[in-house]
C-alpha cells in the first residue's frame, strides 16, 4: 500500500466529514424517518459525545433518531473514522489480523466489523445468511478501489444490502457459467 493513499484518506477521518458522509451514503435524498419513512424530519440538536452526529424528529410519528439509529455502527464503541478505514483495509484485501494489527483492535473485534459492513450499513431483516462466499464482497471493493476510496464510497453501494445480495448473486452466476475458467 503507497504511503499516499493513507493520506489521501485522512480526509475522510475528520469526524464532521465521516458523519457527512455517512449521512449522503444512507439519504442521498434527505433525510427519512427510520421508523415510518416520512421525509416530514426536522433537526433535533446533535450527540451529547459525538458532537457531529445529528438528532432527528419525525413529525409524522414523533420518532427520534439521529445519523446512526438502525446501523450496524450505532451500537459500536468505535469512532466513526475507525469503520471507514476498516471498510478502506477491506478494500485492499487486509485479512481480518492484518486490519487489527492496523486499528489497533483485536482480531475478533475486527471479523464482527466486516462481518456487518458486508451485510450493509443500514441494519434490515436479518435475512443475510452468510456463507462461504461472502468474500465476493471484499472482491468488488477492491476492483472499484484503485487508490480511489472516496470513489468508491461516493457511489454509495456499500450500504445497501440489497445491492450487495444482487452483486453476490450476479458474481455467483459468472461463476457457475465458467466453471472451467478457473
Ligand atoms: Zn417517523
Amino acid at each position: 500500500m503507497a504511503a499516499s493513499d493513507l493520506v489521501d484518506l485522512s480526509g475522510l477521518l475528520d469526524d464532521a466529514k465521516c458523519f457527512a458522509f455517512l449521512r449522503q451514503r444512507r439519504w442521498p435524498e434527505g433525510v427519512r424517518c427510520p421508523g415510518c419513512g416520512s421525509s416530514a424530519v426536522i433537526r433535533d440538536g446533535r450527540d451529547d459525545i459525538q458532537l457531529h452526529r445529528q438528532r432527528y424528529r419525525c413529525k409524522a410519528c414523533a420518532g427520534r433518531f439521529d445519523d446512526l439509529t438502525g446501523t450496524v455502527l450505532a451500537s459500536r464503541h468505535q469512532p466513526l473514522g475507525v469503520w471507514v478505514l476498516c471498510l478502506y483495509f477491506m478494500g485492499l484485501n487486509l485479512a481480518n489480523r492484518q486490519i487489527a494489527g492496523e486499528l489497533g483492535l483485536s482480531p475478533s473485534d475486527v471479523q464482527a466489523m466486516t462481518e456487518q459492513l458486508r451485510r450493509g450499513l443500514v441494519a434490515k431483516a436479518p435475512d443475510v445468511a452468510l456463507d462461504g462466499k461472502v468474500e465476493v464482497d471484499a472482491v468488488y471493493v477492491v476492483a472499484g478501489h484503485k487508490g480511489q476510496p472516496a470513489a468508491v464510497a461516493k457511489r454509495g453501494d456499500w450500504d445497501d444490502a440489497a445491492g450487495w445480495r444482487a452483486r453476490r448473486d450476479a458474481a455467483r452466476r459468472r461463476r457457475t457459467s465458467r466453471p472451467s475458467s478457473a
